[in-house]
């Protein structure tokens, strides 16, 4: 069976127009993106045949791939360009890197449990994604030496967007991430305007794994 079968990529075209077209999610970049990465290769094979089901799937470590349709939302929002730098916390298996690296110039995307830092490191590579540069560890302080950014997703939730990454959006830049507590969350998309004022939009409720917080930074 080739990587891509033509069951997964009929699996993937119904993704697209059921859970993200009918849902709203209107960019052509966007759609076409998800219509293209390879997610079912993202997951482990046991759970291939559910990758393009409408929910999260479970990537180990009691972490999990985003639903579809919250990877989109969150894509479309950031409104990338081409040229744009972003900041990605919490990379896990490595398909909203996959998704944001076919968007914009260059991903900066940071893990902090080792097997699943190796693990998006390979599925990236296995695909022949090169735009994208990893670091393993906590990513709540940002990634100072590369910023500012234009956007940041950040995948896990925290009471309040942590300073670090608040502080490395660039003027006109976007952050999304989900805010709230162990009974839920919103997802809120922060804007830096070119006065350095930061507004606040929210988009949908959701439901994300924690940000972690590391005692000290992890060496490797
Ligand atoms: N978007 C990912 C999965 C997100 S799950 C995918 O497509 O697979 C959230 C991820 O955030 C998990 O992998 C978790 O280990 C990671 N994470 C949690 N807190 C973190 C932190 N402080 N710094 C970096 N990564 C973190």
């Amino acid at each position: 069976m080739s990587a891509d079968s033509d069951g997964f990529a009929r699996a993937r075209a119904l993704m697209v127009g059921e859970q993200l077209v009918r849902r709203g999610i209107s960019s052509p970049a966007v759609l076409s993106v998800m219509g293209r990465v390879p997610r079912h290769l993202f997951v482990e094979e046991s759970l291939a045949p559910y990758a393009y089901q409408d929910g999260p799937l479970s990537i180990g470590h009691g972490q999990t791939i985003s639903q579809p349709y919250m990877v989109a939302l969150m894509t479309e929002s950031l409104d990338l360009k081409p040229e744009d730098r972003v900041l990605e916390i919490g990379s896990g298996c490595g398909y909203q890197s996959a998704v944001l690296a076919g968007l914009c110039s260059r991903v900066y995307a940071v893990e902090r449990i080792p097997a699943l830092f190796d693990k998006c490191r390979g599925n990236l590579m296995r695909l022949g994604i090169r735009n994208v540069t990893m670091k393993l560890g906590d990513g709540a302080p940002g990634w100072p030496e590369e910023a500012p950014f234009d956007a940041v997703l950040v995948a896990a939730y925290s009471r309040s967007v942590p300073e670090g990454l608040r502080e490395s959006l660039a003027l006109g830049g976007r952050l999304v991430m989900p805010v709230g507590g162990d009974h839920g969350q919103l997802l809120v998309l922060y804007c830096r305007g070119a006065d350095g004022k930061i507004s606040r939009k929210t988009l949908t409720a959701c439901r994300f794994v924690p940000l972690m917080r590391d005692p000290k930074p992890s060496a490797r």
